[in-house]
């Protein structure tokens, strides 16, 4: 028998065990994730190919070699005798018009094995009847053996029953030994049946009778493919002697039909126990089961049948590659149809033939027809139809039962109530599970319960995790928004006390006490410490609450068209002082980089924290910013020739809080959380962050980001925030000279020690400042008398911050007045909706403040007309949008021709436009010749 035939297309292959619940010998071994069929112990039945709604599990395909055949030899087809049922659902014609269709096909030659089952049962008969003769009655148990998964099981899995197996063989294969005798041999023979397992009987090298072997599924396809139509086809008869009883043989219980005429002879006795008919994978193998435990048992053999008709399938007219749909009744009718059509034959031109008659008639009237006979005699005298079994038997070794509570305990199974046999792995017990486990076979800890017990439990340990996490998250951001207020105030304090002490004191002192001179040193050194210290405690709490932030995934991304080499550009701007203290070279390698999607500012983050990491840890050298595109990426290094990591350091350095190298000695400043934080950037942008190193010799640390296919070939040409953020900073600086009154700033927090600095950085920078403990006291005072300038914060008892601004932004009276928050409160987004103009958390960069407090009330002295210019409809629309939103007058225009007029018509005070648009009409200068346009100021995008 050949083995393979079924096998497991991986690819495919799920692993859902709906494959090992239908297996009868279990031969399917499950490992990582794929099931492999255990060709030593398979069947080749192909149950498991009707199981598996993926398709993974195929059988050895014979249609190419076939084909192949056709082309070349003179070839035979030797058909099952349920082809009929084929011809009549699949094609609606008769089995003569199914031969002349194969005929078609290049099969020369065209037999039913049905004669071979005539054949076979005389040969059983014979057998039999031997048996019976040496053997005697009471040790008379004969099983028969037409079918290929049986042989398979016999072989495998109960070879103790050899010796009970007829060792006949199968109609087909007899057909075939007539087939070549026939023909001298010259003729290659092609076999066709609904059953793969047949392929591993007839495929057997050792029985050398077939060249291919096809399943009816194939047969169909290859006269599909070839596009012939039966039922249009003369019928032509079959080659050879056609047969009687052997047209019935796929039925269940055929061969004891056939035999029925001679059971007197035999003396077996219809109906009493002699014979049973057998079918069906569960019993005909539960049933061989059985038998071969009572055979070893005491009892042998005896009360069993002196024969046992055995079919794996509901008979063969129900075989897995049938290659059509039906039920049993309405095959089997159609075979019996066929079988009373043939009998009608007989009683039409009936022959008597050398004592043959009962058994084999036959129905044409060709020369060869005696010769033929004379053939089918020899070969039954020769004994030239029978074969031999040989054990190979599939042994499953049996673990002790320590061993093997050991597996069940792993599988949740801890006593014997937990058992509980569902059947849902594929094994009918958990213990036969644990069996299979044991033989290599299955994978401890796979039961299927156990696994959702197990899931559902992680789950609840995940969502128990993940509140634990927010809790954390919690925690971290009240501690930290708790510590920013009265840091705001150590920082601030510190900076003044710091300004006053040089300012007002230190030139007071006298200068030649050294005692006293000692003393004020002192005092400038310590509150320069409290001054770092605070910043970085300010540092530490800004970057666990970034971090936590990201964790959380509560930040907003501000994802758009970005250009990387103004990130990198602006990280260099903002880490230039650092190469000037510590005298390093900075080296910049780009090449034109096309956009990307990103965040800037959390991109001019990462950049940042890499350049100061690699100027914090080089003592001399160079620092190389490089940009690369890779691919369908940009890649960015910062190189540094400092003192290198170590290469079992170099994954701990994306760990939190982790500082590597010689921290005792060598404390690095720092948080530890710098590179933690770059990663979650980074890997929000979908890309990788790592580093590579080797100590003394420096760091490189490179991080990549995903181009931006759609905007790639796009400029950016559109950046409101800086467009907006340059109108200001040109129209204030336009106008502060001219507003030399003092302006008033209203101070509005129920912290007073804020109130209190906040006072004293905006009186030392020129301003007048009232106070307000909270927003009603705040309205009220706006109402007296109107701010150029509101400092607000969010937290307040009574009415929050976000309230008073949407009660000033909705007052006519009140919405020009510049609103700045300045809150622990990070919710920008609530802020801008409501229209407030800039945004401050605490602790606040007061020197940040206070530039943006001029460059407000500035803006706010005049409204600036300004006029648009676009060809593009919508970036015209957004445009004029924004800057009316900011309190600006806007004009549009969308040519050139329309500019000129508005600008000569407006006098704006300032003109946007396009470079690239500006430069084509050489706008500037035509602009500027016209009369009262000279000053008019120019911003491009
Ligand atoms: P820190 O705030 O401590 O710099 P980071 O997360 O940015 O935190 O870095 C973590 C650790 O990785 C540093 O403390 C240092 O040990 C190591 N490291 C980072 N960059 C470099 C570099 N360029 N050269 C050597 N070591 C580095």
């Amino acid at each position: 028998m050949l083995d393979g035939i079924v096998y497991t297309d991986m690819e495919q292959c799920q692993a859902c065990s709906a494959c090992l619940r239908v297996c009868r010998t279990k031969s399917i071994m499950m490992k990582e994730g794929k099931s492999k069929i255990i060709e030593e112990s398979c069947l080749n039945c192909g149950a498991c190919l009707k199981a598996c709604s993926r398709g993974a599990k195929k059988y050895q395909s014979g249609l190419e070699a076939v084909e192949e055949l056709l082309a070349k030899d003179k070839s035979a087809i030797i058909l099952a005798p349920s082809y009929v049922i084929v011809a009549q659902k699949r094609y609606g014609c008769s089995p003569e018009q199914f031969g002349t269709a194969l005929r078609k096909l290049g099969f020369a030659l065209v037999y039913e094995a049905s004669f071979g089952a005539d054949v076979v049962t005389k040969v059983y008969l014979n057998y039999l009847w031997d048996f019976l003769n040496t053997q005697g009655r009471e040790k008379t148990h004969v099983i028969t053996s037409p079918c290929p998964s049986l042989m398979n099981f016999m072989e495998k899995h109960a070879p103790s029953l050899l010796d009970e197996f007829a060792p006949i063989m199968s109609p087909m294969a007899a057909q075939a030994v007539l087939v070549k005798q026939w023909n001298q041999g010259q003729v290659r023979i092609v076999g066709a049946s609904p059953c793969m397992a047949k392929k591993s009987e007839l495929l057997d090298p050792e029985l050398g009778l077939y060249d291919q072997k096809l399943t009816f599924e194939e047969l169909i396809q290859l006269l599909d493919r070839r596009g012939i139509v039966p039922a249009c086809l003369e019928e032509t008869e079959f080659d050879g002697i056609q047969a009687l009883y052997g047209a019935g043989f796929p039925i269940s219980g055929g061969l004891t039909k056939a035999l029925e005429p001679f059971s007197g002879e035999l003396g077996f006795n219809l109906l009493s126990n002699d014979y049973l008919i057998i079918e069906g994978e569960d019993r005909s193998t539960n049933f061989l089961k059985q038998m071969a435990r009572h055979k070893q048992g005491s009892g042998g053999l005896a009360g069993y049948p002196l024969l046992i008709d055995i079919l794996f399938c509901e008979g063969c007219i129900m075989g897995k590659s049938l290659g059509v749909e039906g039920d049993y009744w309405e095959n089997k009718r159609l075979i019996t149809d066929y079988t009373k059509k043939r009998f009608q034959k007989l009683q039409e031109n009936s022959q008597e033939c050398q004592g043959y008659i009962t058994l084999v008639k036959n129905t044409v009237e060709v020369p060869e027809f005696q010769r033929w006979l004379a053939i089918v005699e020899e070969l039954i005298a020769d004994n030239q139809f029978t074969r031999p079994w040989q054990s190979r038997e599939y042994h499953r070794k049996e673990p002790a039962e320590e061993v093997l509570r050991g597996i069940l305990e792993l599988d949740g199974k801890h006593t014997r109530e937990d058992e509980l046999n569902c059947g849902a792995c594929g094994y009918e017990t958990c213990r036969e599970r644990a069996i299979a486990v044991y033989n290599g076979e299955n994978e401890p800890g796979g039961c299927i319960v156990h696994v959702k017990y197990e899931a559902k439990l992680s789950l609840e340990e995940n969502k128990r995790l993940l509140e634990l996490d927010q809790l954390k998250s919690d925690f971290l951001s009240t501690v930290s928004h708790e510590l920013r207020t009265p840091l705001t105030s150590v920082l601030g304090f510190s900076n003044i006390i710091k300004k006053k002490f040089e300012d007002t004191i230190v030139p007071l002192v006298n200068g030649d006490d050294k005692k006293v001179k000692r003393t004020v040193q002192q005092i400038a050194d310590n509150v320069e410490i409290i001054i770092s210290e605070s910043r970085r405690l300010t540092n530490l709490i800004n970057d666990v609450l970034d971090l936590s932030k990201m964790e959380a995934g509560k930040v907003e991304w501000q994802m758009e068209s970005i250009s990387l080499e103004e990130v990198i550009a602006r990280a260099i701007a903002a880490t230039s002082s650092l190469f000037e203290q510590k005298g390093l070279e900075l080296k910049t390698d780009m090449e034109e980089l096309p956009l990307i999607q990103g965040d800037k500012d959390r991109l001019i983050q990462t950049v940042i924290n890499l350049i100061s990491n690699a100027v914090k840890f080089t003592d001399q050298g160079s620092i190389t910013c490089r940009a690369r595109v890779t691919g369908d990426e940009i890649t960015v290094s910062v190189i540094d020739t400092g003192i290198g990591i170590a290469a079992g350091d170099l994954p701990k350095v994306f760990e939190k809080f982790k500082q590597v190298g010689d921290t005792l000695t060598d404390k690095p400043k720092g948080t530890g959380l710098g590179l933690p934080i770059c990663k979650q950037i980074i890997a929000q942008h979908g890309g990788r962050i790592w580093v590579e190193s080797e100590i003394g010799q420096g760091s490189t640390f490179l991080f990549t980001v995903p181009l931006d296919k759609e905007k790639g070939d796009q400029l950016n040409r559109l950046d409101i925030d800086n467009l907006v953020k340059q109108m200001t900073e040109q129209v204030s600086s336009d106008v502060r000279s001219q507003s030399r009154e003092q302006k008033n700033v209203l101070v509005v927090d129920d912290d007073a020690n804020i109130r209190m600095l906040l006072r004293q950085e905006l009186e030392a920078a020129g301003y007048a400042v009232r106070e307000a403990g909270d927003g009603i006291e705040a309205i009220k005072m706006i109402n007296q008398s109107k701010p150029d300038l509101i400092l607000l914060d969010v937290m307040m008892p009574g009415i929050s911050g976000f309230d008073v601004a949407a009660v000033l932004k909705n007052d006519p009276g009140t919405m020009d007045i510049p609103i700045i928050i300045v809150s622990i409160i990070e919710d920008k987004e609530r802020g801008f909706r409501i229209g407030i103009d800039r945004y401050f958390a605490k602790p606040i960069n007061t020197d940040a403040l206070i530039k943006e407090i001029g460059l407000l009330i500035a803006n706010g002295a005049s409204r600036k007309k300004v006029l648009v210019v676009d060809e593009d409809t919508s970036t015209l629309k957004t445009l004029v949008d924004v800057l009316e939103t900011k309190g600006y007058a806007v004009v549009s225009a969308r040519d050139n021709e329309d500019c000129l007029k508005k600008a000569q018509e407006e006098k704006p005070d300032m003109i946007i436009v396009d470079t690239v648009f500006s430069r084509r009409h050489n706008m500037v200068k035509t602009i500027r010749l016209e009369k009262g346009l000279e000053n008019v100021l120019f911003l491009f995008y």
